[in-house]
């Protein structure tokens, strides 16, 4: 007998039909023998109606209210889930995450897990109940209500699946698994039947939202076997593992887009020792998450910094830059949310010349010009123009011969 958490995503509770699946797949795997713990996702698009509904209220968004907005979407997933179950005749119990004792630090909207009490999940597995359990929430240790941040509800089912020492964390979502790049993007995706947790890493940093990246990163410290596949097909989908000698690396095994970043730059700023430092700490204590940086050395001992940020943290860069701006020396601080980032991945690429190479071209000869580059060990990321991003994950896939057959 093992213990299997399943998270199911928004698409996969998002009407009653849905849901009616979800309670018949989690009544088939009691019967097979195995305890389940669900985590539900809020349904459908319901998170992204609260907060519009929320800018339509008020200009402000208080983050404690906000955070209490959208953890409502969760609450109504786990009690329809636990009906649903009712009338299979599986016990069940939904369990809000101060109830599953999920308890995080006060930084609203994305808080992180502090330290996880699941007593009331083990009681009722104990008594022979299936815990459902409402995802991307958890409460802080000013006991008020906390949210994990976009796509939280992956971490909700990784950390359970840690405490309570699950034999494996399946996530269930609406494609079969993780696949070479998004299928939504590039019709010729392949389905990848094993990802290291290293380039799932990089995948989930740069843009395949089909894990929300903190959840990689738990799994992967707590050892967590984590299968991603579809709740559509119930098909085997991809398992994310540790890295193991016997495993032939691809050179490059997915290409990633992701839209969701805006581009800072600060102009005209004396290069001295110091000043980088500045800024990046002004940005640093606004909590802003500053992603790819690029500074140029130009004439006359000036130069540019550029750096990317999450859209949503565009204007707070904006601000902070522009406080720092006269202390620091700046000419003038500028702003493009007009760009996208592609990023080729791959376990391969460490021992492989020519890779980086082979992805210029790629982009010159379809005419993409390439504004930032960053890059680790095991990924080559470009920023260009947002409206060539498709086209150029799409040439990619090409080129590194990812295309299915
Ligand atoms: P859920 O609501 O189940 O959490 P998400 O929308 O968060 O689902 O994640 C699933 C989506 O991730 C897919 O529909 C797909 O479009 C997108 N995606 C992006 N990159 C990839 C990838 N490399 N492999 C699979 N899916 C991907
Ligand atoms: N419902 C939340 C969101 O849309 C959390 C999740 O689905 O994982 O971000
Ligand atoms: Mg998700």
């Amino acid at each position: 007998m093992a213990l299997v958490v399943q998270k199911y995503g928004g698409t996969s509770v998002g009407d009653a039909e849905r849901i009616r699946a979800v309670a018949d797949h989690v009544a088939r795997t009691r019967a097979g023998g195995d305890d389940v713990v669900v985590v539900v996702s809020a349904m459908g698009k319901f998170t992204d109606d609260l907060i519009r509904l929320a800018d339509d209220v008020s200009p402000t968004r208080p983050p404690r209210e906000l955070d209490m907005l959208l953890t409502a979407g969760e609450r109504i997933s786990m009690a329809l889930v636990s009906m649903a179950l009712a009338a299979r005749d599986v016990e069940s119990a939904s369990f809000t995450g101060s109830q599953a004792g999920i308890i995080t630090d006060t930084d609203h909207t994305r808080a992180k897990i502090l330290e996880m009490r699941p007593d009331r999940i083990r009681e009722a597995l104990d008594d022979g109940l299936v815990p459902v359990v409402a995802g991307f929430q958890g409460v802080s240790t000013d006991r008020d209500i906390t949210t994990l941040g976009r796509g939280g509800s992956d971490v909700t089912a990784v950390a359970l699946a840690a405490a309570l020492g699950a034999d494996v964390c399946e996530i269930y979502t609406d494609v079969t698994g993780v696949f070479s790049a998004d299928p939504r993007v590039v019709p010729k995706a392949r389905r990848l039947a094993k990802v290291s947790f290293d380039e799932m890493l990089e995948i989930a940093a740069t843009g395949g939202r089909v894990l929300m990246l903190r959840s990689v990163e738990f799994a992967r410290r707590h050892h967590v076997p984590l299968h991603v596949r579809s709740s559509f097909t119930w098909e085997p989908g991809t398992w994310i593992v540790e890295e193991d000698a016997t495993m032939e690396d691809a050179v490059v095994s997915a290409v990633t887009d992701d839209t969701s970043e805006a581009k800072v730059t600060v102009g005209g700023v004396p290069d001295r020792p110091g000043i980088a430092a500045h800024l990046f700490r002004a940005l640093a204590d606004r909590s802003i998450n500053v992603d790819m940086i690029v500074q140029n050395t130009g004439a006359n001992g000036l130069t540019d910094i550029s750096f990317t940020v999450a859209k949503t943290d565009l204007d707070a860069a904006r601000d902070a830059c522009t406080t720092v701006k006269d202390e620091i020396g700046a000419a003038e601080v500028s702003t493009d949310d007009d760009i996208g980032r592609v990023t080729i991945v791959g376990a391969g690429m460490k021992s492989s010349p020519g890779v980086t190479a082979l992805m210029f071209e790629t982009l010159s000869t379809n005419g993409i010009n390439i504004e930032m580059i960053s890059t680790s060990s095991i990924r080559i990321s470009c920023v260009v123009r947002a409206d060539r991003v498709a086209d150029a994950v799409r040439h990619l896939h090409t080129a590194f011969g990812l295309d299915a057959a």
